[in-house]
């Protein structure tokens, strides 16, 4: 899906403005480096600029029009002068830096304006960067070069310093709400994913993902247990969780998962109820809600960030779940 100035502007406002006063005052730079996590529009922002570089018919001098041949072109990927470079396989390769340049050396062929993309960046081999580095020392008046990476500490310094450094910062919630249904993904889903993760191919592909299916699952049934009995809990942790989260990233996720709920359940006693989450069992959740007390779940709550903490500094998830277990029905009326 091609985005529009206005929408990309919406997810980053900061690099547009800056796009459209290099574009207004006819300051375009050589070379661009993109950097911000996944899924933040770096590449859509890198052809929209594009656009706005070959587009004959720019609305108010600096958005493309998206409809005259070069806008349409650049959109399907078929423009002569336009290059994109990516890895293949691991890492980009210095033949491919090579034939960009054997590329560029031509004239243009419709014009004498070249853009090339080189999309992660950061995974040009030595001999690659290197090979790109004298190609930007040499710059031509009418080439424009966009680095796109997530991770800018791992490309040269010689050749950062060569490039216009431009910031894409990670979706807001609520923006990432939005991006997620306009990609198909239910609203009262998006919700929780938005709150799961700001990258919107993760939280995409974690829609789909059988396993996330069942964690939230497992994540409910070990809160209700919570509140039956402390045998079952530990139970559950035997025939459930340990076999389900088992990698650290996993268990962490969990734990996110279960903190989502007794921030629900916070929210409906706040009476916020358009910020649950896990809308699906609302109505169960409501009845735990009458239940407790607002201290206890806050209390709660430090419990489950205090286990990530623990979990982050490597300790044995096992007996991590079964201390935060104990923990979570401390003042029950269980214990
Ligand atoms: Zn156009």
């Amino acid at each position: 899906m091609v985005k529009t100035w206005e929408q990309l502007e919406e997810l980053q406002p900061t690099v547009l403005r800056m796009l459209k006063m290099s574009l207004i005052k006819n300051r375009v730079a050589h070379a661009y480096l993109f950097e911000g996590p996944r899924g933040t529009g770096k590449k859509d922002a890198g052809l929209l600029f594009t656009k706005a570089l070959f587009c004959p018919s720019l609305i108010d001098g600096y958005k493309p029009c998206e409809t005259c041949h070069n806008c349409r072109r650049i959109n399907h990927g078929n423009h002569p002068d336009v290059h994109i470079v990516q890895p293949d396989g691991l890492s980009i390769k210095v033949e491919q830096i090579r034939s960009l340049q054997a590329e560029f050396s031509k004239k243009g062929l419709e014009s004498l304006k070249k853009v090339y993309l080189i999309v992660d960046a950061d995974k040009m081999s030595i001999s690659a960067s290197n090979s790109l580095l004298k190609f930007l020392e040499e710059p031509s008046a009418q080439t424009t070069a966009f680095l796109l990476t997530e991770q800018p500490q791992r490309i040269l310094p010689t050749i950062q310093s060569r490039c216009q450094a431009l910031a894409f910062q990670p979706l807001a919630p609520k923006m990432m709400v939005k991006q997620l249904v306009e990609n198909g993904v239910a609203p009262e889903k998006a919700q929780l994913l938005a709150n799961l993760t700001n990258n919107l191919e993760e939280a995409i592909s974690l829609n789909t993902n059988e396993w996330f299916a069942q964690a939230q699952k497992i994540v409910v049934k070990l809160y209700e247990v919570l509140n039956k009995s402390p045998l079952e809990a530990f139970v559950l942790l035997q025939t459930d969780w340990f076999s389900h989260f088992k990698e650290k990233d996993q268990v962490n996720l969990g734990l996110d998962l279960l903190l989502l709920i007794f921030k629900d359940l916070l929210y409906i006693q706040l009476d916020k109820r358009a910020q649950i989450v896990f809308k699906e069992v609302s109505s169960r959740l409501e009845q735990f809600a009458l239940q407790t007390s607002g201290r206890r779940l806050s209390i709660q709550m430090s419990a489950i960030l205090e286990a990530k903490r623990k979990l982050s500094a490597n300790m044995n998830p096992q007996l991590l779940m079964e201390q935060l277990v104990l923990k979570l029905q401390e003042g029950s009326s269980f214990v």
